[in-house]
């Protein structure tokens, strides 16, 4: 099985590679085996990527991926209304079948918009069958994914007997890996914090915490002090962690996910893009939640971007890039196997649509798909070498089918739940704005 992309502008993440104007990935059992300005490879099949940008897949590292059912419904929501929404109102009414079809349309929209690792963050574990139907439907999409597993919200239950199970089910090495998601010090004990770390470190799972400063806590600092921090932790928001706690989080060599849209939105602050570098840290960004953000990476780039440029900030478009890609690949462990276009990773590739007349002509690559990328130019996209998406369709997808069951989901836990569907809604009318 060898694939050719031919003839299109690469953009590699790969400093051993660069950029190159005009150039050529050849692909070989799903796996990236040489990226040149030319490559003789004349049995292999052929992409012509002329007029293409071609490079690797958006890495997003956190995103509630069981709330589709509800995009876009959030718009007006502030934090506290959204928690009321989706986790006290909407959440109780879902049933396994809707877990299934908010992740697996989920996905396959992300896969859509070039998203070809995603982080499920998961924090709708009703039951044992929701936690399955989730899982599978990761598995039904063909995208690279994460079953990060959380416990509920704002709980301390117990779950170990349940993340056991799952993991025993999910292997390191295929398309669909492992992850877990952890209590902050603000929402569970921190008995319950250390009980999930020493889970999460005796099944060798990496692990994701939302934390915050906002009303005054340390959490980072806290963690330190119980000995709690690791590696292999993605911190999540992070919104006015203080200066010394950032520090913490880089000495650690762990990560922070910033969410741009939900956090100025929805009253967290402004992203902390600027400081987190400042700490030593590489930013990476993530769409979180639908219902009140979009889901694809360009709109969180931009975000990010346009914020931190007003705030004041020497970043360029070519980190924010960098954040959603090779950065965000090494913020889930993945940076040995994609994340960037080097010979020998997985090839996790798309090709952007440099001839659409809402980015012609593109005499800055990086700059235009930061300034003015849209999930429109994803013209294809590869998954392990697989091609998942082709001249703008997702293949092997009856998406009309897996919509109308969508819909169906969406309206019956919208009428169990006494929530309309016809336009923004509030839970809490008359609560102020963020
Ligand atoms: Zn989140």
């Amino acid at each position: 099985m060898r694939t050719l992309i031919s003839g299109g502008v690469i953009i590699s993440f790969d400093p051993a590679v660069g950029d190159l104007g005009r150039g050529d990935v050849l692909v070989e059992d799903g796996v990236i085996a040489a990226v040149a300005e030319r490559i003789d490879a004349a049995d292999a099949e052929v992409i012509d990527a002329a007029d293409r940008i071609v490079m690797p897949g958006f890495v997003d590292n956190h995103r509630h991926t069981w709330q589709t059912a509800f995009r876009g419904i959030g718009a007006d929501w502030t934090f506290d209304d959204y928690v009321v929404a989706m986790h006290g109102t909407l959440k109780p009414h879902y049933t396994p079948e809707d877990i299934y079809l908010g992740n697996l349309l989920g996905r396959l929209e992300a896969l859509h918009s070039g998203v070809t690792t995603m982080l499920d963050w998961f924090h709708a574990a009703r039951s044992p069958q929701h936690a399955d139907a989730a899982l599978a439907g990761l598995r039904d999409a063909p995208g690279r994914s994460i079953f990060c597993h959380g416990a509920g919200y704002r709980t301390n239950e117990r779950i170990e007997a349940e993340v056991r199970r799952v993991r025993a089910g999910v292997s390191d090495t295929g398309l669909v890996t492992m992850a877990l998601g952890l209590r902050g010090p603000g929402e569970a004990t921190m008995d319950s914090v250390a009980a999930d770390m020493k889970l999460a470190a005796e099944l060798g799972l990496r692990t994701s915490m939302h934390v915050d400063g906002l009303s005054g806590g340390r959490p980072i600092a806290e963690l330190h002090a119980h000995g709690l921090l690791s590696a292999s932790t993605t911190f999540v928001h992070a919104n006015g962690i203080s200066d010394d706690e950032l520090s913490i989080i880089a000495d650690a060599g762990a990560s922070v996910s910033i969410s741009p849209d939900v956090e100025a939105k929805m009253g967290f602050g402004w992203p902390e893009t600027g400081r987190v570098l400042s700490a030593g840290l590489r930013p990476t960004l993530s769409a979180d939640d639908c219902p009140a953000a979009a889901g694809d990476l360009f709109a969180a780039m931009r975000t990010a971007f346009a914020v931190q440029r007003g705030l004041g900030g020497s970043l360029n478009s070519r980190d924010l890039l960098s954040f959603v890609t090779v950065d965000a690949a090494e913020s889930c462990g993945l940076d040995g196997r994609t994340g960037s276009l080097t010979p020998g990773k997985a090839a996790d590739i798309i090709l952007l649509r440099a001839d659409d007349p809402t980015v012609f002509p593109v005499t800055d690559p990086v700059g235009t798909i930061v300034t003015a990328g849209h999930p429109g130019l994803v013209d294809t996209v590869l998954v392990a070498g697989r091609v998942v998406k082709r001249n703008g369709r997702l293949l092997g997808v009856d998406l009309p089918a897996l919509q109308a069951r969508l819909l169906a989901s969406r309206n019956r836990i919208a009428a169990d739940a006494g929530v309309p569907v016809n336009g923004t809604w509030r839970p809490r009318p008359g609560s102020k704005d963020a």
